[in-house]
């Protein structure tokens, strides 16, 4: 016994088919194979949907995109994160400038970055591009950047007047 299937027109065996009680012969009119891709389609096209409006949502409320994203990466919500910058008067913990660095696309200023410790996950404060990297490059360890400034230090006569004035607190 076979039929032919209504979508793709092939004429397959009966076990091709599913059941459909509505139907004369309480096959379905289209194959197995035709009715998983065309929900497979319907449900992809639903993901889309979902997804573009996930994606509209975000656009119109960028303070609700990075909230999601300090959520999802540091464990801390926009709030959380405006305090902090509060906290330090908008500027970088160790350099205390504002930001300078600029977004590769939108080529505005990025915000300071979440600084955790890669190992706990726990959140210690905001710093710029260069002081985030850094840090990191230094291993986020104290003992290599005490050193790295004691190595500066012996190449600067005036090394302490050159802390101070790069070391302004304006912002306060
Ligand atoms: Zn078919
Ligand atoms: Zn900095």
């Amino acid at each position: 016994m076979t039929k032919q299937c209504s979508k793709c027109k092939e004429v397959k065996s009966l076990s091709h088919f599913g059941v459909h009680k509505g139907n004369k012969d309480g096959l379905s009119c289209w194959c197995k194979h035709c009715r998983k891709t065309i929900e497979y389609n319907k449900r992809y096209a639903n993901i889309e949907a979902y997804r573009n409006k996930v994606r509209a949502k975000h656009a119109a409320n960028p303070r609700l995109r990075k909230s999601i994203d300090l959520k999802s990466l540091y464990g801390i919500d926009i709030e959380q994160y405006e305090q902090m910058l509060r906290n330090q008067n908008g500027v970088c913990a160790i350099c205390k400038q504002l930001e300078t660095a600029v977004h590769n696309k939108s080529k505005q200023t990025v915000e300071l970055c979440v600084d955790h410790c890669h190992k706990t996950g726990k959140v210690r404060g905001l710093l710029c591009n260069h002081c985030n990297r850094a840090v990191g490059a230094l291993k986020d360890n104290p003992i290599l950047c005490y050193s790295a400034g004691d190595y500066l230090k012996s190449y600067f006569s005036s090394s302490l007047n050159l802390i101070s004035s790069n070391l302004p607190n304006k912002a306060s």
